[in-house]
């Protein structure tokens, strides 16, 4: 037994058996004895085995007995000569059932691959030593990631003995990489997913830290700001830019959402650079760090802009109906106060009558109602043309015209309210004939008549007029000037809108409706012309200007100022039926058709009629629709299933005058029909050609 060296001592301490192969394998161990073995290295750590003193020698023991480490020593032909207790445990075999046993009944060794195999057995040849990363698996199955550090073992002359492992179990950590590792390709997958997600996006993503700063900004920011996210980054609201306004919300909203920890809502806009302004409503999420407070605040903002204008869009029109509802009310109580004004004065005028026989009072009670009945068949005659044109039912009838002609024909309709006034009237007119249009006489009169009678109603007594025409560039341009009211300029846009009135106090009201402008924009436009208005203000007069375009050429037209014809008494011998369950309409109208020279019969009710017709077998029979008993269109049916009655004149006289009531009366017979108050003068025609026939 040697006992020269201290070195090998410790080791035979450790046990009997061990001792004994050791000192049969003392030539394999004659390096560490010599002290080619100094050190075991373990990991990164560095275990000092050689030393000249007994108190070194005991650590060693020491050391080896508590290393974590297994610690093996195998001769050259792989049989194990020594082991650790850490090796007993790591292998879960005891050193008496191992020491002098191959290898390989402790475990087998798998190498990652063959290469790094022979790579590093041939560093062990070359440097005497390697380490490296393998499997091992014990006899029972349990395997482990190791990290063996193997040193070549020499005998006394040098010649390899055998080996020496430290072998370190490193199985936890491993698995720990691999958590790792899978947690770190998660992350890197779920970034890769977000961003393809926010570049993708059509919302704008942004990222606030705790200073309120920009962290992340999504590129889909450039459309809007015209600004690549780069200059925004590490920068507040304030630093980029922002509207103070605008600072303050986001700074207020974030920092609620840093205190809370809850999600948050920020509406704002943008005016990008093009300025056009863009609406966001964004929703702020917090993200939570390590310590459970917020850390960041990712704002995703949706463009809402086509939701905020189509909501704009729905205010405005629940606006303008509410609007136009209104007017409709005002026009309504306007419309009863306009139409029951002229009663007043009629019945007034009839009381006179009864009470005296003067003719003079009477002459002057019959103008009177003259005027007010006039007056009110015009406010019927506008409200007719309101609804027949808001049904797209006019029809111009359109020929040359010379526009001074027309003018002067407005003015002689408008005279008698301009001159009751007293207002001071100019005209100014080109030569005859050198501005032509081409338009329904009757509705340009109209239009003109309409805005002189507006400028005599709005001028306060003895105002001044002026109306005119000249040539503007293929347009004939027609003014009327007053120095009158004027109108404030928040009503300019709105006169012409159907019942707009800028006075609407009933006492103010000068016996209008608020349609005449409407109606005199709707007619300039069928026209192809246009109508403007102007005034400074209040007290400043109004000026109203139309625009028609001129006629293409001249051709042959119609003297519009030909003088109409004159009601004269016609001898006849021709025999009319009027029939009508309003006693005093029937019994007017034949005392009127009477003095013409007509022989007449009047009727109250549809039975009574038909009776009247088989005995009087009149000519023409005038019937009113709406009777008691038998309709007018039942009496007409009747009289034409007669033999007599084939060719007798049927003409309908209607409240009604809509499309749908004249096809009615035609499907009933009748060869016209006439709105009431029948126009004397039209029934009149009528009546003489029917005596012709
Ligand atoms: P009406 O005269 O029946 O009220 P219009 O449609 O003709 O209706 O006119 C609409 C409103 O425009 C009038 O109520 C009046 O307030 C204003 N207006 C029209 N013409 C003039 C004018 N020449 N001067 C001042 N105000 C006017």
């Amino acid at each position: 037994m040697n006992t020269g060296s201290p070195r090998i001592e410790t080791l035979r301490f450790e046990n009997a058996e061990l001792h004994a192969r050791l000192e049969e394998a003392e030539e394999t161990l004659a390096a560490i004895r010599r002290g080619d073995v100094d050190a075991l290295v373990v990991g990164d750590d560095v275990y000092v085995l050689d030393s000249a003193n007994a108190a070194n020698n005991k650590l060693r023991k020491d050391v080896l007995a508590q290393i974590e480490d297994a610690v093996l020593a195998f001769d050259n032909d792989d049989h194990v000569m020594f082991m650790n207790a850490a090796a007993e445990r790591q292998y879960r075999r005891s050193v008496s059932e191992t020491l002098g046993h191959s290898k390989l009944e402790l475990y087998a060794e798998t190498w990652p691959d063959s290469g790094l195999e022979a790579a590093s057995r041939q560093h062990l040849e070359t440097t005497g030593a390697y380490r490296a990363h393998t499997i091992h698996r014990r006899n029972d199955g349990g395997a482990m990631h190791v990290e063996s550090t193997v040193s070549r073992l020499r005998d006394a002359d040098g010649r390899p003995s055998g080996t020496l492992a430290v072998i370190r179990d490193i199985s936890e950590r491993v698995a720990a990489e691999q958590t790792l590792r899978a947690a770190t390709e998660a992350l890197a997958r779920r970034e890769r997913q977000f961003s393809t997600l926010v570049e993708n996006s059509p919302d704008i993503l942004t990222r606030f830290d705790r200073d309120l700063r920009h962290r992340y900004v999504s590129p889909i920011i450039e459309r809007y700001t015209g600004r690549s996210p780069s200059e925004f980054l590490g920068k507040s609201h304030a630093e980029v830019g922002m509207p103070e306004e605008l600072c303050a919300m986001w700074g207020a909203a974030l920092r609620k959402v840093f205190e809370t920890g809850q999600v948050g809502r920020n509406r704002f806009s943008i005016t990008s650079i093009a300025d056009t302004e863009s609406f966001f409503d964004a929703r702020l999420v917090p993200e939570f760090g390590a310590d459970g407070r917020v850390e960041s605040v990712l704002s995703i903002a949706s463009d809402v802009t086509e939701h905020e204008l189509a909501d704009a869009a729905r205010r405005v029109a629940e606006e303008a109906l509410r609007e136009a509802d209104r007017r409709k009310d005002e026009f309504l109580a306007t419309l009863a106060h306009e139409l029951r004004n002229p009663l007043a004065p009629i019945r007034n005028a009839i009381e006179i009558m009864h009470l005296t026989r003067e003719p003079g009072v009477h002459a002057n009670a019959r103008s009177i109602i003259e005027r007010q009945v006039r007056q009110m068949v015009h406010l019927v005659d506008d409200l007719l043309d309101v609804s027949r044109i808001s049904q797209g039912k006019v029809d111009l009838r359109r020929q040359l015209v010379d526009v001074a002609a027309l003018v002067e024909a407005a003015v002689e309709t408008s005279r008698p309210l301009i001159d009751a006034a007293g207002h001071e009237l100019t005209i100014r007119l080109p030569a005859p004939r050198t501005l032509m249009v081409d338009a329904d006489v009757t509705r340009l009169t109209q239009i003109i008549a309409n805005l002189l009678n507006n400028a005599a109603k709005y001028t306060p007594q003895g105002g001044r007029i002026e109306v005119g025409a000249e040539r503007d560039d293929g347009f004939a341009v027609i003014g009327v000037q007053d120095s009158g009211l004027g109108i404030p300029p928040e009503m300019l846009p709105r006169v012409f809108d159907m019942f707009a009135q800028v006075d609407r106090s009933l006492e103010r009201a000068q016996g209008g409706l608020g349609i005449g402008l409407a109606l005199v924009k709707t007619l300039v436009e069928l026209h192809g012309g246009s109508v403007q208005v102007q005034s400074a203000g209040r007290g400043q007069g109004s000026s109203f200007k139309v625009r028609l375009p001129l006629a293409a050429a001249a051709a042959p037209w119609p003297d519009p100022a030909a003088p109409l014809p004159l009601q004269t008494r016609v001898a006849t011998d021709l025999q009319v039926l009027i029939v009508d369950d309003n006693v005093d309409s029937a019994e007017s109208l034949a005392s009127v058709l009477e003095a013409l020279g007509y022989r007449t019969r009047t009727a109250h009710d549809g039975v009574v009629a038909t009776r009247a017709a088989e005995a009087f077998r009149p000519a023409v029979a005038l019937l009113d629709i709406g009777l008691p008993g038998l309709s007018g269109h039942d009496v007409a049916r009747h009289i034409r299933a007669q033999p007599w009655g084939a060719e007798m004149l049927l003409v309908a006289l209607s409240g009604w005058g809509q499309l749908d009531d004249r096809r009615r009366s035609k499907e009933a017979g009748f060869d016209h029909h006439f709105v009431k108050p029948v126009d004397i003068d039209a029934l009149s025609d009528l009546l003489q050609q029917a005596r012709k026939r």
